[in-house]
């Protein structure tokens, strides 16, 4: 069995992430890493870009992507790995989220254009998304910060974009079945991302990890950026007693979220069953 010192959870300017594809590829590199997942939010853009480019990169590159669900009112991100990308399922799935993303974006736009007294929200946020990327809250924190509205993400997050604050529109992201299906429809394996995200008691969270299972979810993420070690222990074990596979990923955006860093997670513990045993 392959042995990888890998990520298999990071973002690029298509989405959220504030670098490139060969900016992210390089940092890999450096990082030591022997692959990574890219898993920009509702799009395979990065993964078309490296397909088109002909870029040699440095480091293995998983397909992925991490798709926005909603369970039980609650937003829910499931990570794809492994999937192919030009499955008419993903870009099926990805011209729903863009057209989802728009409209909430439109709606977010104008909250905030009365909240904070700003003109042409909705524009200004659009000049900052990259070419074909998918537009997320981020954006909108990255255009408070550049007018002197906020000082940080955090604090646009705090008072207006985070949720029941005063520019937050509830999303009906597809359920955690659809965009579970999506992903088993490409040949990939569904992960059900960072699941200390979520503040579930651990019964509510047992549930949402039997709906995913049921749903043909096949990995738990058990390792992500800033989560107490002890926590490791307990999602492998959640894990194996359903059968789940073991992901592990920093969910790394870049400097803008110093918190998570670039393979600056621990590795699988031993009795963890690892993912990439599904496609190596
Ligand atoms: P969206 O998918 O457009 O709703 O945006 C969600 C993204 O916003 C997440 O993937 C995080 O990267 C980011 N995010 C969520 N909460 C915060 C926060 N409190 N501070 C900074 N970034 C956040
Ligand atoms: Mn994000
Ligand atoms: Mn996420
Ligand atoms: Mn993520």
């Amino acid at each position: 069995m392959t042995i990888f010192v890998c990520d298999l959870h990071t973002h690029t300017h298509y989405s959220d992430g504030s670098l490139s594809v060969p900016e992210l590829l390089e940092k890999a590199r450096s990082s030591g890493l022997d692959a990574i997942a890219i898993t920009d939010h509702d799009t395979v853009q990065a993964h078309r870009y490296l397909a088109e480019s002909n870029l040699s990169s440095p480091v293995q590159v998983i397909p992925g992507v991490e798709f926005s669900s909603r369970w039980n009112n609650i937003d829910i991100h499931l990570v794809g790995l492994n999937i192919d990308i030009k499955h008419s399922a993903i870009t099926e799935a990805e011209q729903f989220y863009e057209q989802l993303r728009i409209d909430r974006a439109k709606r977010v736009a104008e909250k905030l254009e009365k909240a904070v007294g700003l003109p042409s929200v909705f524009e200004q946020v659009m000049c900052l998304v990259g070419e074909d990327g998918q537009i997320t809250r981020p954006h909108f924190a990255q255009l408070l910060i550049n007018k002197g509205k906020v000082k940080s993400a955090k604090e646009a997050f705090n008072k207006y974009l985070g949720q029941g604050k005063a520019a937050y529109v509830a999303t009906q992201w597809p359920s955690v079945e659809s965009a579970v299906s999506w992903i088993t429809a490409a040949n990939g394996v569904a992960v059900l991302a960072h699941p200390v995200h979520y503040n579930l008691t651990r019964s509510k969270f047992l549930r949402l990890v039997d709906d995913f299972v049921m749903a043909g979810g096949q990995a738990l993420e058990v390792i992500t950026s800033q989560q107490k070690p002890e926590l490791i222990k307990y999602f492998v074990q959640v894990a194996k007693e359903r059968n789940l596979y073991c992901s592990l990923g920093s969910d790394f955006h870049g400097d803008k979220m110093p918190w998570a860093k670039l393979g600056g997670i621990p590795r699988l513990p031993a009795e963890a069953e690892p993912v990439w045993q599904l496609w190596s």
